[in-house]
């Protein structure tokens, strides 16, 4: 597609696309949309912006101050492949209007797609590189439904699309008899594996689209989890893919009858859905990752994984930002547990790759982050706090080459663990965030306003309703 404003909607109109579809992204990780007609289109959508209501936006304005810009961004433009009337989607960047005459419109401090640029732009700053390439793998469940009383939060289940009407007690099952066994999804062949030709879907309309693949299959959970992985691309372009990503996968599911969840933990008992992420800083088309420190990493990567695990703790609010993510975190399902580094193990929050070829592809593996996570703040994050690692020599320590979940006192002394739930994460950015405002990425105003955001989805979630497993506990008491 072109790149230019003019060269855009001439294309439209070219190719009779008689929308164009205005999107960005909530602090939540939650795509929204608002679609323009052709013909009340002109280059100065991409220059002033579209005016719309921010109010209703969760975690965004208050109702008094709430007219804000879209500015749509040429580069960022897709044609959409689910709507009947042809749409062209261009991705927005949020600014707050001049409220006096003469005033220049200010972008919007929560908007997560700028807290990205700004990132960036302070990363290039710095001298010591000018990329950052993320490659990320979001896995996903696929369900056939999920049925939940909101309130009562008591009929809560899925109905798990491998075996649906097994689940909900139908005299036929229609599994004839090849069923994936718990945890042991990765990676039998069909007949067991059910979902081949929905990934394949999936996997085209991404190459379509501009992502181009690598290759999916089967995750570990037997109750249809699935992986998709297309190739890395520097950090704001790949966010952006992450958010078309997700897009694709929920919609393709949907069309075919499922409901695909990138929720981190959905099933007690089996392994959860991780967003692994490969990075690697490079400059003027070098890998600066590429040395001779261990692993066939370098002192930069060094310093880079000693600044992700030191402000490991808070960074986690960004990278697993929901009370369901610290379910996942927990020993026995090839989540990490322990802030520590390793070239063999998948219990570390950082595993070095050694199966790779070649300085080009060599990189870390960070293994905490999950799909729930706002990909635009949550990889602003991992820069700064990789960043603060390098310029400030942060020393990771010793790797953890040995079993985590089965590590011994001795050995378990030594170690961190990642924080067990929402609230630790939370009092660890209240406390350790000074490295988040370097070049004004992210400001006070956006910390304090997310970490109370979270605090009431904790409070609503903990303190206020009652769990299922309560009623297992206290039913009969
Ligand atoms: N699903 C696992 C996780 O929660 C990871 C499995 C894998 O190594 O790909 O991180
Ligand atoms: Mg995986
Ligand atoms: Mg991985």
């Amino acid at each position: 597609l072109p790149t230019s404003p003019e060269a855009l909607l001439k294309y439209c109109r070219d190719n009779k696309i008689d929308y164009v579809d205005v999107r960005f992204t909530d602090i939540l990780g939650m795509m929204h949309h608002v679609t323009m007609h052709i013909d009340a289109m002109d280059v100065d959508a991409f220059t002033d912006g579209i005016g719309f209501d921010g109010s209703s936006i969760r975690g965004w304005k208050a109702i008094n101050e709430s007219d804000m810009l879209a500015k749509l961004d040429p580069t960022s433009a897709y044609v959409d492949p689910f709507f009947e009337h042809k749409t062209l989607a261009v991705i927005a960047d949020i600014y707050e209007p001049a409220r006096a005459k003469g005033e220049v419109p200010k972008t919007y401090s929560r908007d997560p797609r700028q807290i990205l640029r700004r990132a960036v732009e302070h990363m290039k700053s710095t001298g010591l590189t000018d990329t950052c390439y993320m490659g990320p793998e979001a896995e996903f469940f696929v369900f056939s439904d999920v049925r939940y009383d909101q309130e009562m939060n008591q009929g809560f289940y899925f109905i798990d699309a491998v075996d649906a009407q097994w689940r909900m007690g139908a005299e036929e099952s229609p599994n004839l008899g090849f069923k994936m066994r718990k945890k042991e999804g990765y990676f039998p062949l069909p007949p067991n594996d059910q979902f081949q030709d929905l990934r394949a879907e999936m996997t085209e309309m991404l190459n379509k689209m501009g992502i181009p693949p690598e290759r999916h299959h089967h995750e570990v959970s037997a109750a249809g989890q699935a992986e998709i992985n297309f190739k890395l691309d520097e950090s704001l372009k790949q966010a952006d893919k992450v958010q078309l990503f997700k897009y694709v996968v929920k919609n393709v599911a949907r069309k075919n009858g499922y409901s695909a969840t990138f929720m981190p933990k959905p099933l007690f008992g089996d392994n959860g859905s991780g967003m692994h992420t490969h990075i690697s800083l490079w400059k003027d088309g070098r890998n600066l990752f590429a040395g001779d420190w261990y692993a066939g990493l370098s002192e930069m990567a060094k310093y880079f994984i000693g600044g992700i695990l030191h402000h490991g703790p808070a960074l986690l609010a960004f990278t697993n930002p929901t009370t369901n993510s610290f379910k996942r975190l927990v020993p026995g399902y090839e989540a990490p547990v322990s802030l520590v580094y390793s070239a063999r193990n998948r219990s570390a929050s950082i595993r070095i790759p050694v199966a790779v070829h070649g300085e080009k592809a060599r990189r870390i593996e960070f293994r905490t982050p999950d799909p729930a996570a706002n990909p635009y703040m949550a990889f602003a994050a991992m820069i700064l706090a990789g960043l603060d690692g390098i310029q400030n020599k942060i020393d990771p320590g010793a790797p953890a080459d040995f079993n985590l979940y089965e590590a011994t006192e001795e050995q378990k002394k030594k170690i961190r663990s990642v924080p067990a739930n929402l609230t630790k994460v939370l009092d660890a950015l209240e406390q350790d965030n000074a490295w988040l405002k370097v070049g004004g990425v992210f400001d006070d105003d956006f910390i304090e306003n997310y970490i109370s955001y979270k605090r009431a989805e904790v409070e609503n979630i903990v303190n206020m309703r009652p769990h299922p497993y309560e009623f297992v506990l206290y039913y009969d008491c």
